[in-house]
């Protein structure tokens, strides 16, 4: 081991499992740690950047240049479990709002009409979040986050029915790696979307999950912008309408006092990286807000982009057999198309079905991944069923439809319109995609009567109000 990795940390606590491991220091690495804290003695997490101290983007995590929203479930779930965080957030310039109040959101010819929700969801840059969530984990007496250490392979008993720890390279300060073993009753695997999980589990003999596929050929391009007090602090979207729309925007006040805007476009409808065909993209949107946006706000970066060709979920809680002492989560489980703001929320929300399998469990970790895969996948259903009921309202989504889509997407068209002009659909479509409330929910009798009854009718021109007062703001 190198003399810089200092795992014990806190050796008085004293509870049933001695030492997990997490791969990952990124968003479920952390909350998964958190989570980890209250069962095992020491909780080491292994992260392969070199991680600021400051709010900065990372190499690993290159998402974490573009919008990102906390999600109000995701805000009360991290609240929960790091109490004060969202004071916390907004003392460093994270903006708190009422969603359904402080977005103008245009889809379909109009603009939602605004009401309140009566929950918060968080504006913010994605390094702010992470960096001050790890800040809390740290913290913590018994965690321990060891950096430049790349996870190479996991460690099995002889019989490889258990994983027993993992084998790992550690970056010398002279650049050279130094290869060394960790040992632990549990090691999480958070490591993203890229996770060697399946290798890994290839190598030891075990099968690998089924993987379910979502083809949307979808690209961000984003850049950020000085924000100036006369802009105000709401955000703005701009929804492409299917199935003839495939471009579409956001635009949120973050801190630093800056606008975080990204363009975004479907099936190879890629919003460009260079100045002028990124403002082109802008004014060819369906409104104008964003375009009006940019062209008055002083860049701060250059373009950056990034390309999400499908979404990804892998069955693990299909599978027949799987080492003990291991288990997979966040985008190494499901990769969510990034349209809809789920990653970090549907990350916690696995976290915390841990949580709930770990009191029950009273230390005793044997058959955990037969409860727990399960349980993640029905934390998960929701929002997948969600993101992907609605990319298939393109033709052009490859992949298992899932069934009554159409059905369900006609209604779901009719029920946009709807929010034009009606609070209560309105406040009901943003409960749901924030994971307050199930999909189900859209289809209760007083929500179908108001799709019904308003889902027909022209925008208002007071619906189309917040266009003209962005542009008389960009105007001065
Ligand atoms: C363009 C884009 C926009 C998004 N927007 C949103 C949004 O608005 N809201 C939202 O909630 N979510 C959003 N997401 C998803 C969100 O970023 C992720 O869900 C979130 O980061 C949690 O991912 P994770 O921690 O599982 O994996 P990642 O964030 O990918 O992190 C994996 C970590 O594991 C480390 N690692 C990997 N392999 C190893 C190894 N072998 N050894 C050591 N360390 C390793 C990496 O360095 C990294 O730190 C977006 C994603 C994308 C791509």
């Amino acid at each position: 081991m190198g003399s810089n990795l200092t795992i014990q940390k806190d050796k008085t606590v004293k509870m049933k499992n001695k030492h997990a491991l997490v791969i990952g220091a990124s968003m479920t690495g952390l909350v998964t740690a958190r989570v980890l804290s209250d069962y095992f003695e020491q909780v080491t997490v292994l992260e392969r950047d070199e991680l600021n101290a400051t709010p900065t983007s990372r190499k690993s995590v290159p998402q974490g240049q573009h919008l990102h929203a906390l999600l109000a479930k995701g805000r009360y779930l991290l609240n929960h479990y790091f109490p004060g965080l969202t004071d916390e957030l907004v003392a460093q310039g994270a903006l708190e709002g009422d969603p359904t109040e402080k977005t103008n959101w245009f889809v379909d010819g109009g603009y939602r009409y605004k009401t309140k929700l009566g929950h918060t969801a968080i504006l913010l840059t994605r390094p702010l979040v992470e960096t001050t969530v790890r800040r809390r984990v740290m913290d913590l007496p018994n965690v321990t986050i060891v950096t430049k250490v790349d996870v190479k392979e996991l460690l099995a008993s002889a019989d490889k029915a258990r994983v027993l720890g993992v084998k790992l390279e550690h970056r010398q300060a002279d650049g050279k790696p130094e290869v060394s073993e960790l040992h632990a009753d549990l090691v999480v695997d958070c490591a993203g979307r890229g996770s060697a999980a399946v290798k890994w589990l290839a190598a030891l003999g075990f099968d690998k999950p089924a993987e379910e596929t979502i083809k949307v050929d979808l690209a961000y391009a984003t850049r950020t912008y000085r924000r100036r007090p006369e802009q105000g602090d709401e955000a703005y979207f701009i929804s492409p309408t299917p199935p003839h729309e495939f471009c579409g925007a956001g635009a949120f006040p973050v801190d630093g006092d800056r606008w975080v805007v990204t363009l975004a476009g479907y099936f190879g409808n890629h919003p460009p990286a260079d100045e002028k065909g990124f403002n082109e993209f802008a004014r060819n949107l369906p409104a104008p807000d964003i375009y009006n946006l940019i062209k008055d706000s002083e860049p701060l970066t250059e373009i950056v982009t990034f390309k999400y060709p499908h979404s990804l979920r892998r069955r693990y809680e299909a599978l027949k057999r799987h080492p003990e002492g291991y288990l997979v989560l966040g985008d190494a489980l499901c990769s969510f198309n990034p349209i809809y703001g789920q990653g970090m929320t549907s990350a916690s929300l696995q976290a915390d079905a841990l949580n709930t399998l770990l009191a029950q469990a009273d230390g005793n970790l044997q058959g955990l991944w037969r409860r727990f895969y399960p349980a993640a996948s029905k934390v998960v259903d929701g929002p997948w069923q969600l993101a992907a009921g609605a990319d298939f309202a393109y033709p052009q989504a490859q992949g298992r439809k899932p069934a009554g889509a159409d059905l369900i997407n006609n209604y779901i068209a009719r029920l946009q319109r709807a929010t034009h002009h009606e609070p209560v659909v309105h406040s009901a479509f943003i409960a749901c995609t924030n994971l307050l409330a199930p999909t189900s929910s859209l289809f209760a009798p007083h929500i179908v009567w108001r799709v019904w009854r308003y889902g027909g009718q022209r925008s208002r021109p007071a619906a189309r109000r917040a266009l003209s007062t962005f542009a008389s703001h960009s105007a001065d």
